[in-house]
């Protein structure tokens, strides 16, 4: 009777090169000094799937 509505998994968009690992950063935050390893760390972003990365100097 009721419709149930499906939780659709989350599927991936089209990613483009994202899914080859070519991601398409930007930096998210600014260079800020990362206590744990005790260095300089750049926040990136993914524009197109949003993961996000930490890359030290
Ligand atoms: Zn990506």
């Amino acid at each position: 009777m009721a419709d149930i509505l499906e939780f659709r998994p989350r599927k991936p968009r089209r990613l483009g090169l994202c899914q080859y690992g070519h991601h398409a950063w930007q930096i998210s935050k600014d260079r800020r000094f990362d206590v744990k390893s005790g260095k300089l760390v750049t926040h990136f972003r993914c524009t197109r799937c949003g993961t996000t990365k930490v890359e030290g100097t």
